[in-house]
């Protein structure tokens, strides 16, 4: 996914500099919000589902932060360490409700 976030960052800049036409020319290289899309709205998108793949507008993405574990083995035991920094991830509506039920199935 980082890729394609560089990839926006990129062509956010070539965009600065009035390459509109080209850009539009070549066909396809705009990502529009697909949400936006269905409800006849023109929205970028600036953002992608990491799991669904769909463009979002800055109003229909949600950011949420994974935690970064590590379990390491000593030989004696196993140490669970969770890091301090997080890991951004983009998501759409419909796979954050698939994600949370999901999520409410494994509490116990
Ligand atoms: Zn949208
Ligand atoms: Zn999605």
């Amino acid at each position: 996914m980082v890729s394609i976030f560089q990839f926006l960052l990129i062509f956010k800049d070539i965009r600065g500099k009035n390459n509109l036409y080209e850009i539009y020319g070549e066909g396809g290289l705009i990502m529009k919000c697909y949400v936006c899309a269905k409800q006849g709205v023109d929205e970028e998108a600036v953002a992608i589902c990491i799991i669904c793949g769909m463009g979002l507008c800055l109003g229909h993405v949600f950011k949420e932060e994974l935690l970064v574990r590590d379990v390491i083995d000593w030989g004696f035991g196993e140490e669970k360490i969770t890091y301090p920094r997080t890991l951004p991830h983009f998501i759409c509506a419909e796979c954050k409700l698939a994600m949370e039920q999901r999520k409410k199935g494994s509490q116990k």
